[in-house]
């Protein structure tokens, strides 16, 4: 069958054939084990759908029939282990010399031939009035979105192409467009050309943000992978930029994805529906392990815990000062509300390259560039609560991100936003692009850290607009990382977050697949003023929406729960205000119970 051995092709039936005759040699020699190079080859004869039949046990129950009586043990499990490495040589060489085979390829071909690929033939029809090449041809198609290589590869099959020239070309065709795909992405008016698609490919991809950088990786590897409609190298590639993952994890994450599709689309191309599933729980087997390893005790997040991890007595702050601030570099800023937001809110990840640590609840400075224009002098800095976990959304430690909301300038008068007037700081964020920096100072404040050392501790965590920034670490410590912070924690979180309406609201999709995994855990209220009523028929203000839980808050604190208040300094007296009016309801004394709070550090409050 094999027409010339010293095709580069057949290498892998060669070294198959080299390893099961090497373990007959070895066994032979000694007279303990008969497997003939005749024999060898009938296990390596191209039969193309066949060869599943052989089974490594087949090979082992002949070595272990033939060993048992007379090989030591030591060498059995040695025969095993080498039947095993051969049988895996084995099956690629079937394989690949039955692709490469022409006679099988004309024979595939022509059964493809009978499925309808009519797109497909008529786009590659198209480009071959242009006298392309044939392989020219299933390059360009396989770069094409929509049809990508999952497309091409039945086109490459019909047209009568060996699938060892089909797949590889294919591969490459499909990852040609996404370098450049995810380098134009960065330039603002091109991503701005793009929204549409990238509000799809948003809504498809959200999923892939959470977890470790190792599972964004496989996740996103799954998601490229498995021939979906609305899936492909595409689609992640705008959402591995959406999500802001480095550039290398991103491009490998989708060349793995495009081969893995590139073998689905093979085994279903030449083998069928079957060969096609089975290629599919391959990867699927694969991308669990992955996934798993992302959230397992091996992807474990712990290089950044003091010890014991609750301890805070290292807790640095204000380690880098205005006048030596440490300079970091923007990695991705993302605009994360919905086009009937009130305002404009980013979320801005800066690289700190690990040297800038923090814990969560706590703030950075900022320094916008240039100069007061009343002194001339520079500008003084901002503080904007972290947004993100000590450990950065890609959990290397060495990122960390804020939530900034654009501060703009209603003029009254010209009944307009009057730029001249805009906010220097949030703007300057705002605006930022990957690789700009970033003069920062600190990190700030300690009054919003979690007191970890009880694990039971209740969170009851408040927040106006960007004031959820400081709970979006807070939640990813307790329940999306694999810290001992998480693994400990068996008490209840409960964020309350206000905003204008649901358009304005921040991190939705994150709150709600936290919910989804900790349902006893983690609770969520909204109060959307513009959307909601409160009891009175009035607008839902955040105090309204705490106020139809007010006996389960104030037990909750009664119990030594904490709660904080984050956003505007405009909600706390409407928060005050009704927690007097239910304290005075329940008979308690509301100022020394507000005191006793404080004193106990269960009221932490971080207004601005
Ligand atoms: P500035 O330039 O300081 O201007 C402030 C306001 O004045 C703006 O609304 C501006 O439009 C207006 N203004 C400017 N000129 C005039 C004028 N001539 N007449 C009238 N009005 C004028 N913010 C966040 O977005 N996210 C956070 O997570 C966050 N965390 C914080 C944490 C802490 C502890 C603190 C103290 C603040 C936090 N802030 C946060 C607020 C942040 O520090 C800034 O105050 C905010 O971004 C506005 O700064 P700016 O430089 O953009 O505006």
């Amino acid at each position: 069958m094999v027409s010339s051995p010293f095709k580069p092709g057949n290498f892998l039936a060669a070294v198959a054939i080299a390893s099961v005759i090497a373990q007959t040699a070895a066994f032979s020699s000694q007279g303990r084990f008969h497997l003939s190079v005749s024999n060898a080859r009938s296990f390596v004869q191209p039969k193309p759908l066949g060869f599943a039949s052989i089974t490594s046990t087949s090979l082992e129950a002949h070595l272990n029939d033939n060993a048992s009586q007379t090989v030591p043990l030591k060498r059995r499990v040695a025969a095993k282990i080498l039947s095993r490495v051969a049988f895996g040589f084995c099956s690629l060489a079937l394989l690949h010399m039955a692709t490469l085979e022409p006679a099988n390829a004309a024979r595939k071909a022509k059964k493809a031939v009978e499925v309808p690929l009519h797109l497909g033939q008529k786009i590659a029809n198209y480009f071959r009035t242009f006298g392309i090449p044939d392989l020219g041809v299933l390059t360009i198609i396989s770069a094409l979105p929509i049809v990508e290589l999952r497309g091409a590869i039945p086109v490459g099959i019909w047209m009568g192409l060996p699938i060892s020239k089909v797949l590889p070309v294919c591969i490459l065709g499909n990852m040609i467009p996404i370098l450049p795909l995810l380098l134009l992405l960065r330039n603002k008016t091109l991503k701005n050309a793009m929204n549409p698609i990238l509000t799809q490919a948003e809504k498809k991809t959200k999923e892939l943000g959470i977890g470790s950088v190792q599972k964004q990786w496989a996740s996103l590897a799954t998601f490229v992978g498995i021939p979906l409609p609305g899936t492909g190298a595409w689609t992640g590639a705008m959402g591995a930029f959406l999500l802001g993952m480095p550039l290398a994890v991103a491009f490998t994450s989708i060349f793995a994805g495009v081969v893995s599709a590139g073998v689905i689309m093979t085994a279903i191309t030449l083998a069928g529906k079957a060969g096609g599933i089975a290629a599919l729980a391959a990867l699927l087997l694969y991308a669990g392990i992955e996934l798993s390893k992302g959230g397992s005790s091996s992807g474990k997040q712990d290089f950044l815990e003091a010890e014991p991890y609750w301890d805070q007595t290292n807790v640095s702050v204000n380690v880098y000062k205005n006048k030596a601030p440490f300079v970091g570099k923007v990695i991705s800023t993302k605009r994360i509300v919905g086009p009937k937001a009130t305002g404009e809110t980013c979320h801005i990840i800066i690289d700190h390259k690990g040297d800038f640590p923090y814990w969560e609840g706590q703030s950075w400075g900022v320094i916008p560039p240039g100069v007061r224009e009343k002194d001339g002098k520079p500008h003084s800095v901002r503080l904007y609560s972290i947004a993100s976990s000590r450990y950065g959304d890609d959990m290397t430690g060495k990122t960390g991100s804020l939530c900034v909301r654009r501060a703009t300038y209603w003029c009254p008068e010209l009944k307009a936003d009057d730029p001249a007037k805009k906010g220097i700081c949030s703007n300057f964020l705002c605006d930022t692009k990957p690789g700009d920096e970033v003069q920062m100072t600190g990190p700030a404040g300690k009054v919003m850290l979690l007191p970890e050392e009880n694990p039971n501790t209740d969170y009851i965590m408040v927040g106006t607009g960007t004031g959820v920034a400081p709970y979006r670490g807070f939640i990813r410590r307790l329940f999306v990382e694999n810290t001992p912070a998480a693994e400990a924690y068996k008490g209840q979180a409960w964020l309350f977050l206000g905003v204008a309406n649901s358009d304005a609201l921040l991190y939705d999709d994150e709150w709600q697949a936290v919910k989804k995994e900790h349902p006893e855990q983690f609770r969520l209220d909204y109060a959307l003023s513009r959307e909601q009523t409160n009891a009175k028929g009035g607008k839902m203000y955040i105090q309204d929406k705490i106020e139809e839980y007010a006996d389960e808050v104030f037990n909750k604190l009664e119990n030594g729960a904490v709660i904080y208040f984050c956003g505007l300094k405009g909600m706390m007296p409407g928060i005050q205000e009704m927690l007097e009016t239910v304290a005075k309801k329940k008979g308690i004394d509301y100022e020394e119970w507000i005191k006793g709070l404080k004193a106990k550090k269960q009221w932490r409050v971080e207004v601005y």
